[in-house]
């Protein structure tokens, strides 16, 4: 029998018991998205009003219900999965996004008109806390400008998301939705290159920064020099790929970015892809989904090794790696991976794509502001710098990195601004 795509959203719908509590919005959601509201007046089919309640925390909706680490924030936390499968919040949310649009539903409406009140934030980097951040203040009614380095908005979103997991249609329609809202933008401008911070403090009332953290982490150890070794972060922004028809290529790290590099060469033609993580597959950062469809497209897992040497003359030819042993340590909240003597073993390899995290890039050293032993902007409890009213969120202050969480930072900072030059 052929049931139709409202059926099964229906069925979907009538799953969650819209509960009182709401853990899946309160404990779940880094935004605090009022989920049971949506989804009721979903049922009650009302697309504006479930559309104008994700309005009320978040303009990401439309990335959120697709790419957001569902298993790990709300449906982790729906009452449904106690006993059984989560309520399909994330799919529920993406199409609330679609049929609202799809009606000629915007943010805009959603938001009573403010009058304008001549106070003006320059947003450096049109990511996602950025985009969030900007949305959050011109609503509110400051003058917000985004400096973007790049000719077009939503920074990873666009090109540290592959198109199979994020289509760049949706990102357009949310930066539209965004832009809609009166935020000027001024594309092809640097911080460091074409601007300086000084002249935005100079310019503007407050600054917020949201450039992210773009550069793959390097692991010191030997051969990271050679040819054929590629960052992670480089690699899906910059689409410099190199050709890996019939190649064999590590992809070091456990999280979101090693899936989609791996996913990614692979579909490039490479013949073998191997991810390779130094802990068991329970404590991959990478989503369930994700490590699931990766096995679906052929990749090989190497749990619990680590990767010691990269040997090669000039370039990639081999990758020593050794096994570990997972334990328990006073003070770390993760059991830790020890390397296990004389394990040590060499795999031929080709190409090696370092996906074990990010680190801001070196212009951030030159900015003035107080940094943390990461490299990162150290901010405050309200992400306020060493600078007065210059505020920094996202990756390149240390926010979680998922898209909900940066989104959240600039959520809060565009709170605080409000407070500091509004009440
Ligand atoms: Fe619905 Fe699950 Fe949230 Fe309860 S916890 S309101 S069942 S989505």
């Amino acid at each position: 029998m052929k049931i139709n795509i409202q059926e099964q959203m229906n069925e979907k719908l009538n799953y969650c018991l819209n509960c009182k509590v709401k853990p899946c919005s309160q404990k779940g959601c880094p935004l605090g998205n009022d989920i049971p509201a949506m989804i009721q007046n979903m049922k009650e089919q009302n697309v504006d009003k479930a559309y104008e309640i994700l309005a009320q925390t978040t303009v990401l909706s439309g990335v959120c219900g697709r790419i957001c680490p569902h298993q790990k924030q709300c449906q982790g936390s729906c009452v449904r999965g106690i006993k059984s499968n989560p309520v399909s919040i994330g799919e529920i949310e993406a199409y609330v996004f679609d049929k609202a649009i799809e009606k000629g539903e915007s943010l805009k409406n959603c938001y009573p008109k403010k009058q304008a009140n001549g106070k003006k934030v320059a947003v450096v980097g049109g990511g996602p806390a950025g985009l969030t951040c900007s949305a959050f203040l011109a609503k509110e009614g400051f003058e917000v400008t985004i400096y973007e380095k790049y000719h077009y908005l939503g920074g990873l979103l666009v090109h540290g998301i592959p198109e199979f997991r994020l289509s760049k249609e949706i990102v357009k329609k949310v930066v539209h939705q965004i832009l809609e809202l009166g935020i000027k933008v001024e594309y092809e401008q640097e911080l460091g290159k074409n601007i300086t911070l000084k002249q935005l403090e100079e310019q503007y009332d407050a600054v917020f920064l949201s450039f992210g953290a773009n550069k793959s982490s390097k692991m010191g150890i030997q051969g990271e020099e050679l040819e054929g070794v590629l960052g992670g972060n480089e690699l899906l922004e910059h689409r410099l790929h190199p050709n890996y028809q019939g190649k064999t290529v590590a992809v070091i790290g456990g999280g979101n970015v090693a899936m989609d590099c791996a996913r990614t060469v692979k579909r490039l033609g490479a013949k073998e892809v191997k991810v390779i993580y130094r802990r068991a597959r329970e404590q991959m950062p990478a989503e369930e989904k994700e490590i699931e469809d990766a096995l679906q497209e052929g990749i090989e897992f190497l749990y619990q090794y680590n990767v010691t040497k990269i040997l090669g003359n000039e370039k990639v030819e081999e990758l020593e790696i050794i096994q570990t042993e997972l334990v328990k340590k006073e003070g770390e909240s993760r059991l830790v991976p020890i390397n296990v003597k004389n394990s040590e073993k060499k795999i031929p390899m080709d190409f090696v794509i370092m996906a074990l995290g990010s680190e801001p890039e070196d212009f951030v050293k030159e900015l003035g502001l107080e940094l943390n032993k990461w490299g990162r902007i150290q901010t405050n409890e309200n992400f306020e710098t060493s600078h007065p009213n210059v505020y920094a969120g996202g990756d390149v202050a240390g926010a979680k990195s998922t898209v909900a969480w940066a989104a959240r930072s600039g959520r809060d900072v565009a709170y605080k601004i409000k407070e500091v030059f509004t009440s």
